[in-house]
């Protein structure tokens, strides 16, 4: 079960993120290989991860699946990046990793480097600590950030029709 900043952040995203995250998306990988459909949200860990030490297993991470070879979904997360680094005192994450790039609990950037997993070119992860994955209180700022640049009269996003 996931902590309450998770399910906070998960939700927020959904509803009120770019229209996308709502949609399942191909995964070559699932299914031992065979493919399948899966959320954009992943909360769970998935099979290949050590369920020890994984942030997932422990319910202390979110994945957002965006693939960075693809403009528009790599415009998205490097919007929601935006959003989660000016959220980033109330929401009390840890880590945030994105194409390359990390942020930490400070806000600070440092590259991410290694292979593409290491880098995560799939996906946001973003993790928080066991003191604050209890904390919830940043949903509705959260939510009205996204709102904000994610929803229609912002004609930029292109989540929308507009007109
Ligand atoms: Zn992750």
């Amino acid at each position: 079960m996931a902590g309450r900043a998770v399910d906070a952040t998960e939700k927020a995203l959904y509803n009120f993120g770019p229209g996308l995250l709502t949609q399942n998306y191909w995964d070559k990988a699932a299914n031992k290989g065979k493919g399948g459909w899966l959320p954009r949200l992943q909360a769970a860990a998935g099979p290949h991860k050590d369920k020890s030490t994984d942030p997932h297993a422990a319910g202390r991470a979110l994945d957002i699946i965006l693939f960075a070879n693809d403009p528009t979904e790599r415009d998205f997360a490097d919007r929601i990046v935006q959003v989660f680094l000016a959220q980033r005192v109330a929401m009390g994450w840890i880590a945030v990793i994105y194409n390359g790039r990390e942020w930490n609990r400070a806000g600070l950037e440092f590259p991410r480097s290694g292979d593409a997993v290491n880098r995560h070119v799939t996906h946001i992860h973003i993790e928080w600590a066991k003191a604050g994955v209890g904390v919830d209180n940043f949903a509705s700022d959260l939510e009205d950030a996204l709102y904000n640049e994610f929803s229609a009269g912002n004609i930029s996003s292109g989540n929308y029709a507009v007109g």
